[in-house]
């Protein structure tokens, strides 16, 4: 018999009794969505478990992060990175806002934030930063600079769930966060997303944009578009929620093998473990240089005729995409480039067994074809 695939996640899920008992209550109310029961309950319990004052939900975390900047009304440019997910700058872009494209760290994919200010005009409005991998940005540094510049500061939150920096949740720097809560990440509704604020004007405004600008039965005062989270989606959230503290324990075992396997190989580079941060253990980033031997679409390559999937994220960069490498020039960040040219991300999941992470290891380091 074959072996099952192996691919570079697996979303954690209740089992089907867990689910099922949350769910029942909605087939007695027939209310499916609308900000339901489920939807409130499952709002109140992320603000407890993120530690953030406000969070508002959305169908996706693309919507959520879409309607975070049309929140803030902004125009001109925003500062960002081209080291994400497609969803970051086609947010800014769809808001009529123009990305500018700032480096990133090599030790952490992070924006860097000693090459913001030399990017800042007078056209200026925001700073769009991404915590890549459950990695933290340089939260401090970014703060002051919006301070002193007067920019908005919102993060692409979506691969931070449950991270905390010196013991706040991750969710309260800059002036909002988006979440996602997509199948793939480490805390799903199916499909999910929310957006986390201390402003308390904010939750109308994000309310607004979510259901068509509706504010009564007879007002609307916005041009808003639907995103609202739907009941089905909650009760996932809400059974996924009660596991989450499990699952990262178990996503911790097997980044430590795969640390104690590949740290002191040549021509592998990890991910650094940041100071004052507890991690969340999103994904497993390996760099593969050129002394190690075999080019990272090699490696990628011989993991697959094993039927092990992993997988280039990110590459290509947002600025070599189609829709936008008419307008930009990666190599204008090179480090970006560097790393996207280099980067294979492991299979990561909470239920990965540990004899699993060795035989990747194994493929990985040894010649085995
Ligand atoms: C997943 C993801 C998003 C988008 O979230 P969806 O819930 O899939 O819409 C945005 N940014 C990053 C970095 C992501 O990984």
């Amino acid at each position: 018999m074959e072996r099952q695939k192996i691919l570079v996640t697996q979303s954690s899920m209740p089992t089907l009794d867990e689910y099922v008992e949350e769910i029942k209550s909605i087939f007695e109310t027939k209310h499916l969505t609308n900000m339901g029961p489920k939807h409130e309950e499952l709002q109140q319990q992320l603000e407890n478990y993120l530690k953030v004052k406000h969070i508002t939900l959305f169908t996706n975390g693309h919507l959520a992060l879409y309607s975070a900047l049309k929140t803030l009304d902004l125009k001109g440019e925003v500062i960002t990175t081209p080291y994400t997910f497609a969803s970051t700058t086609h947010a800014i872009v769809q808001n009529g806002l123009s990305p500018v494209f700032c480096d990133i760290e090599k030790d952490t994919f992070t924006i860097d934030a000693s090459k913001i200010e030399e990017l800042i005009t007078d056209k200026t409005c925001a700073i769009v930063p991404v915590h890549v991998y459950g990695n933290v940005c340089n939260v401090e540094e970014i703060e002051k600079i919006a301070k002193e510049h007067n920019l908005k500061v919102i993060y692409d939150a979506a691969h931070v769930f449950g991270v905390q920096y010196k013991g706040i949740g991750i969710g309260n720097f800059g002036d909002m966060s988006m979440f996602s809560f997509h199948a793939t990440k480490v805390f799903n509704t199916i499909e999910g997303g929310g957006v986390t604020y201390n402003c308390d004007d904010y939750t109308r405004k994000l309310n607004l944009h979510k259901n068509f600008g509706i504010t009564g039965p007879e007002t609307t005062e916005a041009v808003g578009m639907n995103a609202k989270m739907n009941e089905f989606q909650a009760a996932m959230g809400l059974c996924n929620l009660r596991h989450v503290d499990s699952e990262i324990e178990k996503r911790k075992k097997v980044a430590m093998e795969y640390r104690k396997r590949l740290q002191d190989i040549k021509g592998i580079k990890l991910s650094a473990i940041q100071k004052d941060v507890k991690p969340n253990y999103a994904y497993f980033p390996v760099i593969f240089e050129d002394e190690f031997g075999k080019s990272r679409d090699e490696v990628m390559e011989q993991l697959a005729k094993n039927g092990i999937f992993s997988r280039k994220y990110f590459y290509p960069l947002i600025t070599d995409f189609e829709c936008y490498n008419k307008q930009y020039d990666s190599s204008k960040t090179p480090i970006a480039k560097y790393m996207s040219d280099r980067v294979l991300t492991l299979p990561m999941y909470a239920d990965l067994s540990l004899e699993m992470v060795n035989e990747i290891c194994d493929i990985i380091i040894g010649g085995k074809k």
